[in-house]
């Protein structure tokens, strides 16, 4: 009787083996859709304004500086939290930097995608909702057009400001950019946020845009910029300075930027088997 028992005990240990491997094995995402490695490395937000750069005021008389601060800094515990990358900011206090000094830092550390973070105005008191922006030499619209020419302002104040290049040469220096493969990235990094952003904050649908933004002129990779609503609207403005609504617009960036990491993963993938199957063609 003993013998007997040990052996039906064998091959029910053999069953369960055999068992959990194929359990184990169905777990296993297929070769095609499995998540090789995050692309995004290096990640750069970049906190709008700082210092004697207030940005925007709102009627309240909230600054742009301090709501942009407030959320890059929620954006990048969040990432840190979700994302084995590098995150830094191109500040984290109340200073003032340069359009130029951000890119020159994004590009100094190797950056895979810079964000950069503002805080939008308007004449129209009733303005509301998000809108994300990738570079281009021309505006897509009127109101993009004064969205660029705001944040752009801000030149006046660099001493650099002699060291900007004449008009026809920045034309020159976008049109380069703009043709560049970190170009074509960065609208889909835009519309990756721009879906997320929208869906948590609400508002108009003001959608992607383009526009000349001198902060994403210097940048070698994917690079937007973000207008979190509208610090002129009085109702928006109390909503902005709340930590619920600026941890749900980091929230909602952060999605954004995860969404475009595993498309960018897919794409890369996609490429490899591309390239593979030319090469049993060939
Ligand atoms: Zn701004």
């Amino acid at each position: 009787m003993y013998p007997f028992t040990k052996i039906r005990f064998a091959f029910l240990i053999f069953f369960l083996i055999i068992l959990s491997s194929d359990i184990l094995k169905a777990a296993e995402p297929a070769v095609a859709d499995k998540v090789e490695e995050n692309p995004l490395k290096v990640i750069v937000i970049d906190p709008g304004h700082g210092g004697k750069d207030s940005g925007a005021r709102g009627p309240g008389g909230t600054f742009e500086k301090d709501l942009t601060l407030a959320i890059s800094l929620k954006l990048a515990e969040k990432l840190r939290d979700s994302i084995e990358a590098e995150v830094l900011l191109t500040r984290n206090t109340d200073e003032y930097i340069t359009l130029k000094e951000r890119t020159v830092f994004a590009n100094f550390h190797k950056a895979d995608i810079f964000v950069s973070v503002h805080i939008n105005a308007a004449r129209r008191k009733k303005a509301h909702g998000v809108e994300v922006y990738f570079l281009n030499f021309e505006a897509s619209d009127d109101d993009a057009r004064k969205a660029a020419a705001f944040e752009n302002n801000v030149i006046n104040l660099d001493e650099a400001a002699a060291e900007v290049a004449p008009k026809d040469d920045i034309e020159s220096i976008l049109w380069d950019l703009t043709q560049s493969e970190a170009h074509s990235e960065s609208s889909k990094l835009a519309e990756a946020i721009y879906l997320k952003l929208f869906k948590a904050a609400g508002g108009e649908n003001r959608g992607v845009k383009q526009a000349p933004f001198i902060v994403l002129t210097g940048a070698t990779m994917p690079a937007v910029l973000i207008e979190a609503g509208f610090i002129s609207n009085p109702k928006e403005e109390k909503r902005l300075i709340t930590e619920k609504v600026q941890a749900k617009i980091a929230n909602a960036i952060k999605t954004g930027v995860l969404d475009f990491s595993g498309k960018m993963n897919g794409r890369a993938i996609d490429n490899k088997a591309k390239v593979a199957r030319n090469r049993e063609a060939k």
